[in-house]
This record gives structure tokens, sequence and C-alpha cells, in this order.
């Protein structure tokens, strides 16, 4: 723990610049964290995001709140959380509204690149793999079945509170006895990811294929990533220069 509290703020120095971290490989060995698990987002993560949120934001709230809430949360919506405080019917309608989304982008789905050589990668190493997502428990189930991998465990909206409280990530840890500061989540929402694994203590990593969160932008938002990749295929190597992994 102690060593761990020293060599925290070596691992935040380089992952604020992560081409850094890249550069100074050769003395990560020595500075590596004990890592015993990988936590992954799944829309956007995982899977190729085929989910239309401006659209389905639109479909739920109307045009004008749609407005009125992106100007209030440049950081991005929540949706799940927003609707939670309307009256009963109107809720139902809005989750309807999303799940026929949900369902279209499922009819869709892709594996990410590099996700299945990622697992692969993870099980040689013997380390856990664990997924959480705000997407339904039908989703993760056709995502395992679809794909043959599987995450365990694997946290849907059934659970509650959802990321970006850290309560999925802290109750993944105790279930695998370990350490927040032990596990790395990986996913591509600054705010649900990336928030739910600094809550937790945990280390976090941003897939941004974009190039839409730049560190500007995350200090902003008061949310900075320890690492933050363009492709899935990046993370092998933040996990081999970053860590020991020893599950
Ligand atoms: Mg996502």
């Amino acid at each position: 723990m102690t060593l761990l509290c020293l060599l925290r703020p070596v691992v935040f120095l380089l992952s604020s610049h992560p081409r850094m971290a890249m550069a100074h490989h050769a003395s990560a060995t020595a500075n590596s964290a004990r890592l015993r698990g990988v936590v992954f987002d799944m829309d956007g993560t995982l899977t190729v995001p085929v989910i239309d949120f401006p659209s389905m934001y639109r479909a739920v709230l109307g045009e004008d709140e749609y407005s009125a809430m992106k100007s209030r949360n440049p950081s991005g919506i929540d949706i799940l959380h927003h609707i939670e405080t309307w009256d009963p019917d109107k809720q139902r309608r809005a989750y309807e509204t999303i799940a026929e989304y949900e369902r279209q982008g499922l009819r869709r789905l892709q594996i990410m690149p590099s996700a299945k050589e990622l697992c692969d990668f993870l099980d040689s190493k013997q380390m856990r793999r664990g997924l959480i997502t705000r997407n339904v428990k039908e989703a993760v189930d056709l995502f395992h079945l679809r794909f043959g991998l599987t995450f365990s465990p694997a946290l849907s909206r059934e659970f509650h509170p959802y990321k970006p409280s850290p309560e999925p990530l802290l109750h993944i840890c105790s279930t695998w006895d370990v350490e927040p500061n032990e596990v790395m989540i990986v996913g591509d929402s600054l705010k649900d990811d990336v928030a739910c694994g600094k809550r937790a203590g945990a280390f976090t990593c941003l897939l941004d294929e974009t190039g839409r969160y730049d560190s500007s932008y995350c200090e902003a938002a008061g949310i900075v990533p320890d690492f933050k990749v363009s492709s899935l295929a990046e993370v092998f190597l933040i996990l081999e220069e970053n860590f020991e992994l020893k599950p």
C-alpha cells in the first residue's frame, strides 16, 4: 500500500501525457504498480458505437429540452438520471424510447477491433475481466453470446446505482477480493467510465477514438484519466509498460 502511494503520482504524471508514458518505458518496469484485473465498459468500448445518442436524446427530451440540457451539461447528458425524476407515465414512455434505440443498436452490434485479442492477452496473464454498462442485461447477454467472450462480473443497468457512481466498480473489486487501486477501468466515456474509476480509486483509461477529449477538456471537466488511447490496440502497451500484471 505504501509503495503504491509512492508510485501512483509517477503514473499520474506520466499518464497525463500518454506519449511521454510511451517514451519512458525503460523505467516503467521498475515503477510498475500491481494490476489484478481490468473492467471494461461495453457500448463504444468493447462494441463499436451503434446507438445514435443525440438522436435518442432528442426523441426522449424533445428538441428544446435537449438543447437546453446540452448547454447546461457540456461534458454530456445523463439521460437515465434525468428521467428518474419524471412522473411514472412520462418515465415509462422515455424508457420505451431508449429501449427501442438500444434494440436497433443490438441488431447492428459489432465487436471493437482488438477487443478479442486484448481479452486473449488478459487470459494469457490470468487477469480478471469485468464489465460495467449502463445498458440492459439483455444486451450484455447478447454480447457474451454473439462474440463468445465472457466477463465476470458483468453489471448492467439493473445494478444500482450505475456509473458514474463508483459502486459497480467497488462491487466488482469486492467480488474479486482485490483493492480498487489494483484494477483499471477502460471506457469511452469521460463522465461515466473515467468518473466511476476515479471515484472508486482505480486506474482509468479513456478510449478516445476521435480525439474529442484533449487534456484541457478533461481538466475543465475536472476528470483527468490516467491514460488515454485512441484504440484498444494501444491498451496492450499501457498494460505492459506501466503495470505488473499479477492476478
Ligand atoms: Mg461507452
